[in-house]
């Protein structure tokens, strides 16, 4: 993607889709996507959304040097840099607070594979960040999150809230929606006393589906 005033206009839109659909109260959330000079275009911090322009987008190189934009970026900088850095199929990431994702992250297991959506648009089990880190320890919560991201396009920050990823910035909104989902009728399956999940090959052959047979056949 190009660094054009239309993306960072269609970044700000999808702020206000996050707080419009409710997987987000407040500036609770942020969003990056990786540009194609190689650098990423993230938003800022404490900016309300509703009065966010886009000149207040930030850019920063993958060494976290500030390239471009006045404001400091969002605080949660390091862990958008760092699945950014280490996903290199990634190409947007959306960090929510939605609520049923919030309370699945505060158990201690991720979310097994319970449905053809998470199989397609997630690639597999929603894997749980290995401990806890305080958000305001911004560099550790970026480590931490980044090495226990997966191949798999969403995470949950123990005991915080769901990161969501995707090729495109459509499909990682589409991924946030799937997440907090999917997490929604997980944890009415645990209330309900038992669940069956998708087992790998499965899994694995509608990651396949979705990535390149969609539309095909
Ligand atoms: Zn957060």
């Amino acid at each position: 993607m190009q660094d054009t005033y239309e993306l960072r206009k269609e970044i700000i839109e999808t702020c206000l889709w996050m707080r419009s659909e409710g997987l987000v109260y407040g500036t609770w959330g942020n969003i990056s996507v990786r540009l194609d000079e190689g650098n990423y275009l993230i938003t800022p911090s404490k900016v309300d959304y509703a009065v966010m322009q886009p000149e207040d987008l930030v850019v920063l190189a993958p060494d976290g040097t500030q390239v471009r934009g006045t404001r400091l970026s969002t605080s949660e900088r390091e862990l958008h840099r760092g699945i950014l850095n280490k996903r290199p199929d990634v190409n947007a990431i959306i960090h929510t607070h939605s609520p049923y994702a919030m309370a699945a992250a505060a158990r201690n297991t991720g979310v097994p594979v319970i449905s053809e959506e998470m199989c397609q648009l997630l690639g597999g089990p929603i894997p749980l960040s290995h401990h806890f880190v305080p958000s305001q320890d911004h560099v550790e919560l970026g480590r931490v999150v980044t090495a226990s991201v997966t191949n798999v396009n969403a995470i949950l920050i123990r005991n915080h809230g769901p990161v969501s990823f995707g090729r495109s910035l459509t499909e990682a909104k589409v991924c946030a929606q799937i997440v907090e989902k999917s997490c929604r009728i997980y944890l009415t399956l645990l209330a309900s006393g038992g669940m069956q999940t998708i087992s790998e090959p499965y899994v694995s052959a509608g990651r396949d589906y979705f990535l390149n047979g969609y539309g095909k056949t």
